[in-house]
């Protein structure tokens, strides 16, 4: 049995995507094998643990001085890399069946793009590397299943249906300020947009999901993937999280997919596909849940139409508007400035650029732009006078 086990090399294994893939791998261990993990490097105790659970045997630490401290902890059996070269040996190693992205930010477009073009099968949670460089991954796409909620949704109503496909609509949950009106944005804290409603998600993403930066990313993340006009991707909220998106074909049916809001069904499909497995995961309970709620987006949430717009300009726009937004949550993060500012921020950066557009930029382009935009955001920031500490 143990040759017909799909080898994971899972990129982001510290973090909350990476934990549940790892939990997964656990739980199929008959079917699923860790074979190399990467992370940053700020949770080397957890890595050490993870290598000593799943005997994996190559390590990738992008930060050198962590991975230096963990070479010293280690015997010779486990082979440790450092930097982006070793996030990109991991990938390309032959021991490995699946890459599953699940780091966050930009950094990991090239080695999810490296592991495409070298036609490893990825399970895809890192959604800005699709944002930003969607046109790269084109070539490649029947390669890729999405792990993103709504996009494993999307990607399990069109499986085989693909044709007929005439317009996507995205669920939202409306994040913790669905609710509160905008003049009170003003006195929101980190503590407050960190207090996600429904789900418990690394920090980024968790501020993307109160700005609803994250549903104007995944509007970009669907453009891409599925290959569909933007005009035909529609977001609605529905704050219970039950239904993670919808498609509706040709003729007008809807089809839905529902689940309890927990990541370890679109985790477990990516690493199962194209087959499904026996789970234990807790059902719905139809009757309990009662009803289902959807609403229009707010005018407030400005991140859902800046998707739009930057989708009509194309070219380098997804980069900068992608790390216009990294960056500027950055801040927030760090408590520089207040979260009313991070989509001004990233508006403002958007209608600052002023070179040539570029069609289908290449990597090296895309990592100009990205500099830029983040260099633009403190500058910006700066100049409008956001900063308070
Ligand atoms: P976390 O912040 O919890 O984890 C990020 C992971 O990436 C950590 O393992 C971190 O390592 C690693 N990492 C960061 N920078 C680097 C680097 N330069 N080289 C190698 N590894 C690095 O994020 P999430 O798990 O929440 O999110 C990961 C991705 O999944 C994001 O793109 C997010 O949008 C997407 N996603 C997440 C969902 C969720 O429920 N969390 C749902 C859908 C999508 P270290 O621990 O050392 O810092």
């Amino acid at each position: 049995m143990k040759d017909l086990k799909k080898r994971i090399c899972l990129l982001g294994s510290t973090g909350s995507i990476g934990i549940q893939v790892t939990d997964v791998v656990s739980k199929f261990s008959d079917r699923l094998e860790l074979v190399s993990i990467a992370s940053y490097g700020k949770n080397i105790n957890l890595v050490l643990e993870q290598i000593n659970r799943f005997g994996v045997k190559k390590v990738a630490i992008f930060n050198e001085n962590e991975a230096l401290k963990l070479k010293s902890l280690l015997n010779n059996k486990v082979q440790v890399l450092s930097g982006l070269e070793g996030l990109i040996q991991l990938v390309l190693d032959e021991e490995v069946d699946i890459v599953v992205s699940a780091i966050v930010g930009f950094i990991g477009l090239i080695p999810t793009y490296e592991a495409a073009k070298n036609f490893k099968r990825i399970a895809l949670v890192n959604k800005e590397s699709i944002v930003v460089g969607g046109h790269l991954f084109r070539p490649y796409l029947s390669n890729i299943v999405p792990v993103d909620s709504e996009h494993s949704a999307i990607f399990q109503c069109v499986d085989g249906k693909r044709q007929y496909l005439k317009e996507i609509v995205l669920t939202a949950s409306g994040g913790p300020f669905f609710k509160v009106p905008y003049e009170q944005w003003e006195n929101i804290t980190l503590r407050d947009a960190l207090n996600h409603p429904v789900w418990k998600m690394g920090s980024k993403i968790t501020i993307d999901s109160a700005t609803l930066m994250n549903k104007a990313l995944e509007i970009i993340e669907a453009h891409f993937l599925f290959n569909i006009h933007y005009y035909d991707i529609k977001v609605v909220i529905h704050p219970e999280s039950i239904v993670h998106s919808l498609v509706v074909f040709r003729d007008g049916s809807y089809l839905a997919q529902l689940s309890l809001p927990d990541m370890r069904l679109p985790i477990l499909y990516a690493l199962s596909y194209p087959e499904r497995w026996d789970s234990d995961f807790e059902r719905l309970d139809l009757p309990k849940i009662g009803s289902l709620n959807f609403y229009e987006v707010p005018k407030k949430f400005r991140s859902i139409s800046l998707a739009y717009s930057v989708l009509s300009k194309g070219g380098v726009y997804p980069a900068i508007f992608n790390a216009a937004n990294e960056e500027a949550v950055n801040l927030f993060l760090n408590e520089k400035i207040k979260f009313i500012d991070i989509v001004p921020l990233v508006e403002d950066v958007l209608s600052s650029f002023s070179d040539n557009n570029i069609d289908n930029p290449n990597i090296d382009e895309l990592k100009y732009y990205d500099n830029w935009a983040r260099n633009m955001v403190i500058n910006l920031a700066i100049k409008s006078k956001m900063f308070y500490s």
